[in-house]
């Protein structure tokens, strides 16, 4: 899944590259990808030009005069920046040539992602992308805010962190990066966090996230490709502060890195890690 550090980077060079130009063809290979809620399909953006890409929760919006392209890439969607006489990929699900720029691709190995066409800014029919929740780049996360969202939750941290309907938005990536950087265990219940670490997990979030924005914008990948290797337990064996071994555990049928030296279980029925010798 793009992370947000991601989304921003391919939205940034989208933009520079494809602003203001008018679509000149489409190709929709991958049919299962499109949801169109317009009566028609891709061919309704020929000669349309783009007014600007907007970022939403884990969508990149495509706005076109009168139509918008919303992009959820889910597990495996990534774009592409290339040239027409470029072979097509296997993966390839859809294409949009631009003038005078070449050809935008979105690729899918799982076909899991959706592109929905829809009227520019009727974005209520298309599930997930109105989340509504707070961007946490944004001056609008602050310390009270999310010491008040976390308050209400009865759930654990890590769940908490990845509800796109409270928080705009990390992934199972930045969630466990997050959760290192405050020491706290991934399965922490939301009601026995202090207010102190409430507020440390903040701070976490907004450092973390500046940190990784700034760090792949640096790098200038292409945009298919993910810049994950500056990450301090996700996938990693050996923490970086103490060298413990990573653990995973089970969130929710999601896997959470972390350390078990620095981010120790407050829950009893845990396995304590510290204890067990290994
Ligand atoms: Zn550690």
């Amino acid at each position: 899944m793009p992370e947000l550090p991601d989304l921003l980077h391919v939205q940034a060079k989208l933009d520079a590259a494809l602003r203001g130009r008018r679509v000149a063809s489409e190709r929709l290979t991958s049919p299962v990808v499109l949801r169109a809620l317009v009566r028609g399909n891709l061919s309704l953006l020929l000669g349309r030009g783009l007014e600007e890409i907007r970022r939403r929760s884990h969508f990149l919006v495509f706005r076109f005069e009168g139509l918008d392209l919303a992009v959820n890439p889910m597990l495996a969607g990534r774009f592409r920046l290339g040239s027409r006489e470029d072979k097509d990929e296997a993966s390839l699900a859809f294409a949009l040539g631009f003038e005078g720029a070449g050809e935008l691709r979105y690729l899918d190995d799982k076909s899991m992602g959706k592109a929905y066409l829809a009227p520019a800014g009727d974005w209520k029919a298309i599930p997930g992308l109105d989340a509504g929740g707070v961007d946490i780049l944004s001056p609008q996360f602050t310390r009270e805010r999310f010491v008040s969202l976390l308050k209400r939750r009865r759930d654990q941290v890590r769940a908490f962190l990845l509800d796109k309907k409270a928080l705009d938005s990390l992934g199972n990536a930045y969630a466990d990066e997050v959760l290192f950087a405050a020491g706290i265990h991934p399965k922490t219940w939301c009601r026995s966090i202090s207010h102190d670490e409430a507020v440390r997990l903040h701070d976490a979030i907004v450092e973390v996230m500046r940190h990784a924005v700034e760090e792949v914008a640096r790098r200038d990948e292409p945009i298919e490709v993910k810049v994950r290797d500056f990450l301090k337990v996700r996938l990693r064996e050996e923490c970086p502060r103490c060298g413990s071994k990573i653990r995973r555990a089970g969130v929710r049928g999601m896997d959470a890195y972390f350390c078990p030296r620095c981010q120790p279980a407050t829950r009893s029925g845990l396995v304590d890690w510290t204890k067990t010798g290994k």
